[in-house]
């Protein structure tokens, strides 16, 4: 359960730097730099490694649902409804 803590407390940090809504909190906040492949706390507008931008590797919402989603999610883990 170790991980989960971990997981867990980094989504607490993201959600307290965004003021995020539930549904942000509800799906793993980190985005990784297509770059460099750094992780990098939600909201942040450029990689804390490499300074590359990270406008397009933030996540979205499923317009369905609301499920929070990735761009590299095709399908919406929660609703299967097609995302792109
Ligand atoms: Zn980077
Ligand atoms: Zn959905």
């Amino acid at each position: 359960m170790q991980l989960n803590d971990k997981i867990w407390k980094i989504i607490d940090r993201a959600v307290v730097t965004l003021g995020a809504s539930h549904a942000l909190s509800e799906k793993l906040t980190r985005i990784t730099c297509e770059y460099c492949g750094a992780a990098n706390p939600l909201g942040e507008a450029s990689c804390l490694a490499c300074g590359a931008p990270m406008g397009d590797a933030h996540p979205t919402t499923c317009g369905n649902c609301g499920f929070v989603v990735t761009l590299e999610e095709a399908i919406c883990p929660n609703c299967s409804k097609k995302l792109y």
